[in-house]
């Protein structure tokens, strides 16, 4: 079926099916397609250029994709990475192109297919800050107020778009609030669940933040408890905190600390480099020693304050005082200059951090690989107690809800509109 329209050359291919819209393609150096997509309105829509081995890889035949599962089956034994295109076809009634490859191979591609996957700069930007984790917005402690989004518990957990909204607020802010949840000591437990699972630590999946006598964990004391990440220790963090308010003391403490530690980094960064380098670069022992249910545990990560990516984005942020290692595996001459510049850090974060306080019913949600949090002391009393259940979720599993979120909110609310203006666009048949 794909004999007539081929040709052999790089020569530009044009079809007036349906006289509405015209596609074209061409080989460009024998190892490119060029796809030409229709203009649309006045404007003219720029040409797609893809690598030819990216798309012979992708082909989305029977044989080379398995489509139940949406993976690739392709004999990767025999992959020739100088595959060449021979020839191609735009279809336009179907708004494919057909490609015939020189391992004898032929492939279509759905323009639409084409389009989403676009090599141009600001499509894959848009794709990787929209859909792959939303682009974060960094605020000082002052900004709390302004930047914390607040959402209803019933909501979240019986519709999909307030789900939705409270796991963009916390990619992209780090925290995020939902207030009227009961005073039930399992709501971590089902929030956890309407987004994917607990993720389990040494200290079990759900717990409870109170005073207790002979504490063996530090968070136990009703001491303050300075800015920190939870188990900066291991190398697979938990990443998100739930932390359910069921009972707030009524004494003046007890209040929550938060400071975004990416805006942190981000000032460091600026106003004194050279700290900035040095956390980059040193690597921290964190550990944590203990036992828990007659569990014996040796935690131990070496990782910097600041970690980044290969582009230089921030990652994760590590702090915790009573978590750092007395070990500390690094030159000599490294250890003063680090000193310093934690102090820095420390500094930095105590007075950026803003101070609120969760009452019963609040359930307070933040990135514990970005944000540092704390609390005030108070005092506990029979009479005046404080009484938290936390959990923790991993963003793994929260990115994964957000793109299945969106991806069904935005499939449902174009079949809403394609329903509501049936008549402009006829289904099936092409009339973008
Ligand atoms: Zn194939």
């Amino acid at each position: 079926m794909l004999s007539q329209g081929l040709r052999r050359t790089a020569a530009l291919l044009t079809s007036r099916a349906l006289g509405r819209r015209q596609l074209s393609a061409r080989i460009v150096d024998e190892s490119y397609v060029e796809v030409q997509p229709a203009a649309r309105g006045s404007g003219s829509a720029a040409a797609l250029t893809f690598p030819a081995v990216w798309l012979r890889d992708n082909c989305r035949c029977p044989s080379c994709f398995h489509s139940s599962s949406q993976s690739r089956q392709l004999d990767w034994n025999h992959f020739d990475p100088n595959v060449r295109p021979l020839a191609l076809h735009m279809d336009n009634d179907k708004q494919q192109l057909h490609v015939r490859w020189s391992d004898e191979h032929e492939s279509s591609y759905a323009l639409d297919w084409l389009q989403h996957r676009s090599f141009d700069g600001r499509s894959q930007s848009k794709y990787l800050d929209e859909f792959y984790r939303p682009r974060t917005k960094h605020w000082a402690g002052a900004e709390f107020e302004r930047i914390a989004q607040r959402f209803n518990y019933d909501q979240v957990m019986s519709e999909d778009e307030p789900l939705q909204q409270w796991l963009q607020a916390l990619a992209v802010y780090g925290v995020a609030l939902l207030n009227g949840a009961p005073p039930d000591k399992a709501v971590v437990r089902h929030l956890a669940e309407r987004v994917g699972f607990i993720r389990r630590t040494t200290y079990g999946e759900e717990f409870i933040v109170q005073a207790k006598p002979g504490a063996k964990n530090y968070a136990y004391l009703s001491l303050p408890l300075p800015l920190h990440t939870d188990l900066p220790y291991y190398e697979y963090k938990p990443s998100v905190n739930i932390l359910h308010c069921l009972v707030q003391t009524q004494s003046p403490g007890g209040s929550n600390l938060l400071v975004d530690a990416f805006h942190i980094a981000d000032r460091l960064r600026r106003e004194h480099p050279d700290d900035f380098e040095r956390l980059a670069r040193t690597l921290v022992d964190w550990n944590d020693i203990g036992s828990e249910d007659g569990h014996e545990f040796h935690n131990i990560w070496r990782a910097p304050v600041i970690c980044l990516d290969a582009a230089g984005e921030y990652t994760r942020i590590n702090h915790s005082v009573p978590q750092r290692d007395s070990h500390f595996n690094v030159p000599l001459e490294q250890v003063l200059p680090w000193y310093r510049s934690y102090a820095r850090f420390v500094q930095l974060a105590r007075d950026d951090a803003y101070s609120f306080k969760t009452q019963p019913g609040d359930v307070l949600t933040f990135n514990n690989i970005r944000l540092l949090h704390g609390r005030t002391g108070y005092d506990d009393t029979e009479q005046n107690s404080r009484y938290i259940v936390g959990a923790y979720l991993d963003w793994d599993i929260v990115y994964s809800r957000l793109r299945v979120l969106k991806k069904r909110l935005t499939s449902n609310s174009t079949a809403t509109t394609s329903t509501s203006s049936s008549s402009s666009s006829p289904s099936p048949s092409p009339s973008i």
